[in-house]
């Protein structure tokens, strides 16, 4: 996309706005805007963090600078975090998570398909490939949450294999 007039910078929030939620209608009937909009002189675009260049919205143009997305994990040091699937607890973190699916995969896979399945396992509880190893995982009392969602992956797996 080639912006040589700055409107990028002008309409980035209605840009915004449609991008993450959609339009409803073309036109809902509202006045158009009265004053033409001023470029946001005095309020400074953003810059990037990194080598400042600008405009800057989520990923730099210049150099590339991506700041990391908000993640659904939070990740902090030394915290305990547990892992909850819906309101139901599935795990307290997310190695206990990572020993269950292995858990599971061990009882419920051959040997060679193990790691894999529970790696996609614990990517549809977390969202991202787990961190860990199979070998060093360790045998874990499998939470009820963890099970319902195998099953419903389980269901939503054979539907589309027969759809
Ligand atoms: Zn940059």
């Amino acid at each position: 996309m080639l912006d040589f007039s700055g409107n990028i910078v002008r309409f980035q929030e209605d840009y915004s706005n449609i991008f993450y939620h959609g339009l409803d209608s073309l036109n809902n009937g509202e006045k158009l805007d009265k004053v033409a909009r001023k470029d946001k002189e005095e309020k400074e675009p953003a810059k990037c963090p990194k080598c400042e260049a600008v405009p800057f919205i989520k990923k730099c143009t210049a150099c590339g600078y991506e700041p990391k997305p908000n993640s659904l994990i939070v990740h902090e040091k030394g915290v305990m975090r547990e892992i909850m699937i819906g309101k139901k607890k599935a795990a307290s973190d997310e190695r206990d998570l990572w020993n269950q699916v292995c858990t599971y995969a061990r009882q419920h896979s051959a040997p060679d398909k193990q790691r894999g399945r529970a790696a996609h396992i614990y990517k549809s509880i977390v969202g991202t490939w787990p961190p860990f190893e199979f070998y060093a995982s360790k045998d874990a009392k499998i939470s009820r949450a963890v099970l319902n969602k195998i099953k419903s992956n389980n269901i939503a797996y054979a539907k589309r294999r027969t759809a």
